[in-house]
């Protein structure tokens, strides 16, 4: 045989990209790089992503149109590694945006709102806890956040989704009473009786028109472990196991539950559909989902 021969076998054999019958694992990432934000990488050929942040690593599922959808925590590390599971050489190093959020102190708080004091407050507030609990476990199929969303109202934004917020008042005891969070929706401030409409596609969760702490309040799971949440609600017009699409009307604003003020609070948690472990779930800024990046 001539050395012509072997290099054109050579050539035939090293030429072929892959070998056959296995198909190319790509991945490509896009969306909003920012702590508070969401990725969402396109694959093929693999059923789940690792996702390394530095401090955490964790396994994301891919959905059915082959996206995996991974929510950043406010707080997390500024570099994110994704990798498909199905092939370690297939990776993309994300660089994210940090927060920068204020700190701010409210007055006016009703003491006797904060915190369940008789027994039948603290039963009440129970039983919303379990209602919360039970939907954040359940999981609904849809489309995730890859058509994007719509605020869910018109109206100014009053509140943005991050700060931490230290709340003051005086019971009807006299006594004054304070309790710090993080405020972790995004507020609109609209006059009670305003008509709420589904930011995105989605099936309800939890429709309740009177839960303690939140008031009238309605979840709806968009698909790909995101769901929405709405509170303070003067009228929930929906259901659990109600599909709606975007635009949809949810129900109207209200002032429920503990507020300042009329205005809805929505909010949106992102969960990892690869684990039934719920404690490392969270919520990701509204804001940045109303202006997600397309495909490239
Ligand atoms: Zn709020």
């Amino acid at each position: 045989m001539f050395v012509r021969d072997w290099l054109l076998i050579g050539l035939f054999w090293f030429g072929l990209p892959m070998p056959v019958g296995a198909e190319a694992v790509t991945l490509s990432c896009y969306g909003q790089m920012k702590q508070g934000g969401l990725v969402l990488c396109e694959t093929a050929n693999t059923d789940a992503v690792l996702v390394d942040n530095g401090t955490r690593e964790y396994e994301i599922p891919v959905n059915e149109n082959g996206i995996a959808t991974i929510g950043i925590h406010r707080k997390a590390d500024l570099q994110l590694t994704v990798t498909a599971k199905s092939d370690p050489k297939v990776t993309e190093s994300l660089s994210l945006t940090a927060r920068d959020d204020p700190f701010r102190t409210i007055d006016g708080l009703d003491c006797d709102k904060i915190d369940a004091r008789t027994e039948e407050q603290k039963a009440h507030a129970s039983r919303s806890w379990v209602k919360k609990q039970t939907a954040f476990k359940t999981f609904a199929n849809g489309e995730g956040a890859r058509n994007g969303f719509i605020r869910p109202s018109d109206g100014p934004a009053s509140s943005p989704f991050g700060p931490a917020r230290k709340y003051i008042g005086v019971g009807k005891d006299g006594k004054p009473c304070d309790r710090t969070s993080v405020h972790q929706g995004y507020d609109i401030a609209i006059p009670v009786g305003t008509e709420i409409i589904a930011p995105a596609p989605g099936t309800v969760t939890l429709g309740d028109p009177d839960l303690y702490y939140e008031g009238g309040t309605v979840f709806l799971d968009h698909g790909d472990g995101l769901v929405s949440v709405f509170l303070h609600m003067s009228e929930v017009d929906v259901a659990a196991g109600d599909k709606v699409e975007a635009g949809d009307r949810l129900g109207a604003s209200g002032n429920t539950g503990r507020t300042s003020g009329p205005h809805l609070h929505w909010a949106v948690k992102w969960r990892n559909p690869g684990t039934s472990e719920r404690g490392g779930d969270f919520y990701i800024d509204p804001a940045l989902l109303l202006d997600l990046s397309p495909a490239p």
